[in-house]
C-alpha cells in the first residue's frame, strides 16, 4: 500500500491535533487539518485576534512558552499541511467527513481520521443561570483572552474544577474587582486527592499559587457550597445567592456569574461514527472507548487530546503524536517501538492527575434532584426540570433520548452540548437510578447550526 496515498484528516487545531499533523508530516504524509476556528491554537492556547498586541506572558501566563512553541511549530507546518480555518466538521458517515467553511459545504474523504475536538464546560444550571450576565467560566476566559474583555467589573465565580480558580486568578491579574470564589467541592477532598495531584507537582503548586494569590487579595472564598439561584435586577445580574458548607443561606452582590463544573469531551463526531462509548466511572461522563494509543473502535478513526479524555493541555500534545503515530502504524508504516514507549510513558502522570482533579473537584450531579421545578435545563428549547421530571414519572421514560424525543431536552441548535449531562442527571434522580442507567444523548448532523445558505460545492 502507498502511504502517501493515504488520506488523512485531523479534526481541530489545537494542541493534540496540531501535534498529530506534525508527526504525520514528519511521515512524509499531507494531512488536511480542519478548525472551525479562525486561527490555530484550541481552547488553552487560543490566539487574540490579529491586531491585538498583548505579549504571550500577558496572554498565557507561566503556559507562554508552550504556547509560543505550539504557534511556531504550526506555523512551520503551514505549507505542508492542507489547513482549513474556519471550517466546521458537522457530519460524518465511514470514509466521508462533512464540512462547511463561510456557506460552502463540502463532502472529503478519507482513509483516517484523527479527532481532536478539544472540550467545552460542563454546566450544571440553577435558577436564574439563563440572566444576562452568567458566562460559563470558559466563556468569560475567552472574553478575557481573545477579546481582552471582562464579564462584568464585579463578577463572582462558582461551580468547582481548576479553571475556577484559574479564571477568578486571571480577572483578579487583570485588574478586575472579583467578588467571591465560591467552590462547591469541600475542601476536604482536595487533601484526600492529594496523592494523585502530586503525580504533576509543577501545575499542583500553580493551583495552589492562585488561590493563595486570591485569598491575600481579600476575595471571598468558600469550598462545600450549594448555588441556590442568580439573583436578577431589571433583567441582569445583580448577584448570587447560595447556602454555605454549615447550611447557612448567604447573598453575594455582584454584577456578572461565571460557574462552571471542570469539561466535558466533545465526542459527536465519534457518536456519529458509531463507536463504541463507554461510561466513565471517574468522570462521570459518556466517552469513546480508545485505547492506549487513541484508536477508536471503528478501524481508522482515532481520538486524541480533550475530546477522548479530558487531562489537559500537556497529554493533549502527547496523545496527538501517539494518535498519529497508531495510524501511521496502522497504514502499514514501521514507527520505532521506543517513540511509542516513551509517549505512553509519559502520559502515564497525566492519567494520574486527572484522577485526582476528578477527586477533588467532582460533578455535582446530586445537586440536580433538588433544583426547583421551574429551573430551565435546556435553554435552546426552554425545558425545564419540571419537565423532565413529568417525562420520567408521567409518561414512564427511562431513558434520555426518549425524553428528548418527548419534552425535547438536547433538540435545539446546541444538540445537547450544553445541558444533555444536566439531563440525564435530573431524569437519573427522577427515576431513582444512577445517572449511567439513563444512557447519553445520542449525536445527531449537523452537531452544530448550518448557514441556511450553505450549499454544497465540488468536493475533497
Ligand atoms: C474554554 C476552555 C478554556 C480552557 N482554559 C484552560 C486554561 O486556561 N489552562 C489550562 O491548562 N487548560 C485550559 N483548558 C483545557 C485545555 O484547553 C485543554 O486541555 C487543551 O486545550 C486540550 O487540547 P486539545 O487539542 O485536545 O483541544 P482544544 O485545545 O480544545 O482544541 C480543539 C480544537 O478543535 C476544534 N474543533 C472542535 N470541534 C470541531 C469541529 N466539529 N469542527 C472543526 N473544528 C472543531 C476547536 O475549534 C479547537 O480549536 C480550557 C478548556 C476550555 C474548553
Amino acid at each position: 500500500m502507498a502511504v502517501t496515498a493515504q488520506r488523512i484528516i485531523v479534526i481541530g487545531a489545537g494542541p493534540a491535533g496540531t501535534r498529530a499533523a506534525a508527526r504525520l508530516v514528519e511521515a512524509g504524509l499531507r494531512p488536511i487539518v480542519i478548525d472551525e476556528g479562525e486561527r490555530q491554537g484550541g481552547q488553552i492556547y487560543r490566539r487574540q485576534p490579529p491586531h491585538f498586541t498583548r505579549p504571550p506572558e500577558k496572554l498565557y501566563g507561566s503556559e507562554a512558552p508552550k504556547a509560543v512553541a505550539l504557534h511556531r511549530d504550526f506555523e512551520a507546518l503551514r505549507e505542508k499541511i492542507d489547513y482549513r480555518p474556519n471550517t466546521l466538521a458537522w457530519g460524518a458517515k465511514p470514509g466521508m467527513l462533512m464540512t462547511v467553511t463561510g456557506d460552502e459545504a463540502r463532502e472529503v474523504p478519507y482513509d483516517a481520521l484523527i479527532i481532536a475536538s478539544g472540550a467545552t464546560d460542563r454546566v450544571m444550571p440553577m435558577p436564574g443561570w439563563t440572566v444576562p450576565g452568567v458566562y460559563t467560566l470558559g466563556a468569560a476566559q475567552i472574553a478575557l483572552k481573545a477579546q481582552a474583555c471582562a464579564i462584568g467589573a464585579a463578577p463572582i465565580f462558582t461551580g468547582t474544577g481548576p479553571l475556577l480558580y484559574l479564571v477568578a486568578w486571571q480577572y483578579m491579574k487583570a485588574g478586575v474587582k472579583v467578588r467571591a470564589v465560591l467552590d462547591t467541592s469541600p475542601f476536604s477532598l482536595r487533601l484526600k486527592a492529594l496523592r494523585y495531584l502530586a503525580a504533576r507537582p509543577e501545575v499542583l503548586r500553580h493551583g495552589m499559587g492562585y488561590t493563595a494569590d486570591l485569598k491575600r487579595a481579600g476575595v471571598q472564598m468558600a469550598n462545600g457550597i450549594t448555588p441556590l439561584e442568580v439573583m436578577a435586577h431589571d433583567g441582569r445580574v445583580a448577584g448570587l445567592r447560595w447556602r454555605d458548607a454549615a447550611g447557612r443561606e448567604q447573598s453575594t452582590e455582584g454584577d456578572a456569574v461565571g460557574f462552571g463544573y471542570g469539561l466535558r469531551s466533545e465526542t459527536q463526531i465519534a457518536d456519529l461514527l458509531k463507536c463504541d462509548f463507554a461510561f466513565d466511572s471517574i468522570a462521570k461522563q459518556w466517552l469513546p472507548v480508545v485505547d492506549s494509543d487513541g484508536r477508536s473502535s471503528k478501524k481508522g478513526v482515532y481520538l486524541a487530546g480533550d475530546g477522548a479524555m479530558v487531562r489537559g493541555a500537556d497529554a493533549a500534545e502527547m496523545a496527538g503524536r501517539l494518535a498519529a503515530c497508531a495510524a501511521l502504524l496502522d497504514m502499514g508504516l514501521s514507527i520505532p517501538a521506543a517513540e511509542i514507549e516513551k509517549l505512553r510513558a509519559q502520559l502515564a502522570p497525566m492519567g494520574k492527575f486527572r484522577q485526582g482533579l476528578e477527586m477533588a473537584f467532582p460533578w455535582p450531579g446530586h445537586q440536580a434532584a433538588s433544583l426547583p421545578d421551574s429551573t430551565i435545563i435546556c435553554r435552546c428549547e426552554k425545558v425545564t426540570a419540571g419537565d423532565i421530571r413529568h417525562a420520567a414519572k408521567d409518561l414512564d421514560t427511562p431513558e434520555v433520548n426518549r425524553t428528548k424525543q418527548l419534552v425535547r431536552p438536547g433538540m435545539g441548535r446546541c444538540q445537547g452540548r450544553m445541558c444533555g449531562l444536566a439531563a440525564a442527571e435530573v431524569l437519573a434522580a427522577a427515576r431513582g437510578v444512577p445517572a449511567e442507567q439513563v444512557g447519553r444523548l445520542r449525536g445527531a448532523a449537523p452537531i452544530k447550526p448550518l448557514p441556511i445558505g450553505a450549499r454544497l460545492v465540488e468536493s475533497a
